[in-house]
């Protein structure tokens, strides 16, 4: 059994990354709790209370920090105080020589404040693991991630995010979907690049492994091509890629910057009249540039229906959780208008 509950709630121009999982531990059979970021504040709060409130505990087994901007981190602190968490995955800069980037302040508080309430502190490199196997961090490595925080210290790009708030009050429309929607009609698909790529901020996240009764999702973050395929060939030599996901997660929200047709194909595998599994793109209602037509396209030939939270208190994947009475049925993205525009 697992369930993978994506919490941003999708309102205002700006959508946090928040996601709560629980699934079986294939080694004891127990049933175990992880978080993979915290959006912003609110997400935070929003987080706190589903565990406590559908997961009917307080305990987590692990919390993972992707990389420090704004949407992924800015609830991290209300998650760490709000819930008794067993292990806290975060990339420390200051332990790599660049205490000056800054993603290191927002760490150094969130680890001192975790080891005050004695969670053990583990930075998320590639081969990072546990929970029965089920858990694995498929990059960055040590090396890749220090690469990174030099680039950033030359691009200086920083990525302020100002927080929308007030996501949490507005009334559920959440969802659980398991609808094998038809996938047809899609426009012709013609060769795509990055788009000139993401940063080395983006570049620099944790991406997740996790395989649960033999199904697998990969949950990408930020990351962007170079990232993703490292961590893709580091899956391959695990034996984790031997079937295509059942659920992945459109990196960077579903940004073209993110993804090319090389590495969707190398994810999804070729397009195909069939369905495969279920595409999530963390989105907010008023962001009408994510996910990007051509991305969304890609995985709905690809036999991945694509669903948005936008408009959503949470949306649900699961495999055989119990049935939650506010879930209604999600739509998955119709075939979009392939337009260049920028983003
Ligand atoms: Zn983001």
């Amino acid at each position: 059994m697992y369930e993978v509950d994506f919490l941003p709630v999708g309102d205002g121009e700006k959508s946090g990354d928040a996601i709560a999982l629980r699934f079986t531990n294939p080694e004891t059979g127990l049933p175990a709790v992880g978080i993979v970021d915290s959006g912003f504040r609110d997400d935070g709060e929003a987080l706190v209370e589903h565990v406590k409130r559908e997961y009917g505990t307080s305990s987590v087994d692990f919390v993972l920090s992707t990389h420090p901007d704004l949407d992924h981190i800015g609830g991290m602190g209300v998650v760490l105080r709000g819930l008794d968490v067993a292990n806290l995955l975060i990339h420390r800069p200051g332990q790599h020589g660049y205490a000056g980037n800054s993603g290191d302040t927002p760490a150094e508080e969130l680890v001192a404040l975790a080891e005050e309430q004695g969670t053990t502190v583990v930075e998320p490199f590639q081969g990072v693991g546990g929970v029965g196997g089920a858990v694995l961090i498929a990059g960055p490595t040590q090396a890749y991630y220090e690469e990174m925080l030099a680039a950033q210290e030359v691009t200086t790009k920083s990525a302020s995010a100002t927080a929308s708030q007030g996501f949490f009050g507005r009334a559920g429309t959440a969802v659980l979907a398991e609808a094998r929607a038809v996938l047809d009609a899609f426009p012709g698909e013609i060769f795509f690049g990055d788009a000139g790529g993401t940063n080395p901020r983006n570049n620099s996240a944790a991406i997740l492994s996790l395989l649960i009764d033999g199904e697998h999702i990969l949950l990408p973050s930020d990351a962007g091509v170079p990232a993703i395929t490292q961590a893709l060939d580091f899956l391959d030599s695990q034996g984790r890629t031997a079937s295509v996901p059942r659920l992945l997660a459109l990196p960077h929200h579903g940004s073209r910057h993110n993804i090319d047709r090389e590495t969707i194909n190398r994810i999804l595998g070729d397009p195909t009249s069939g369905w495969r599994g279920t595409v999530v793109a963390s989105v907010s209602s008023e962001s009408p540039k994510y996910p990007s037509p051509r991305v969304a396209n890609a995985a709905g030939r690809r036999g991945y229906p694509v669903y948005t939270t936008a408009g959503s208190k949470f949306w649900s994947h699961s495999s055989d959780a119990p049935a939650r009475p506010h879930y209604s049925t999600a739509t998955p993205l119709p075939p979009l208008v392939e337009d260049d525009h920028d983003d």
